[in-house]
């Protein structure tokens, strides 16, 4: 096999695996979802209803929740209150944690 023929095979190999990643990838948290009304989330903190949760302070966004499954940089992730969903960085809800 050439060289050339063996590198193009590996990049399709990796490209579909990527995209295969990419179709597992769980769904973003809808804030119409029972769950995430009950617990007040919104998917950009700046909407919070502050009346309805006083004890939100600006600033406090998933990123920064100590419930947050990933990076600060990350635009999505994983919250254990949300199994099955991804939760947007920028979001926020009730049970908003500091981190550390
Ligand atoms: Fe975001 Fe934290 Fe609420 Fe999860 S618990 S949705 S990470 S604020």
């Amino acid at each position: 096999m050439s060289r050339t023929r063996r590198v193009f095979l590996i990049t399709a190999a990796a490209t579909g695996a990527g995209l295969a990643g990419a179709a597992r990838a769980q769904a973003k948290l809808d804030e119409k979802d029972p769950q995430a009304v009950a617990l007040g989330y919104v998917a950009d903190a700046t909407k919070v209803d502050t009346k309805k949760y006083p004890k939100y302070a600006a600033g406090q966004v998933c990123t920064n929740c100590a419930l947050y499954q990933g990076k600060p940089t990350d635009a999505v992730a994983g919250c254990p209150l949300f199994a099955g969903k991804v939760v947007a960085g920028k979001g926020w809800c009730s049970a908003w944690a500091k981190k550390g």
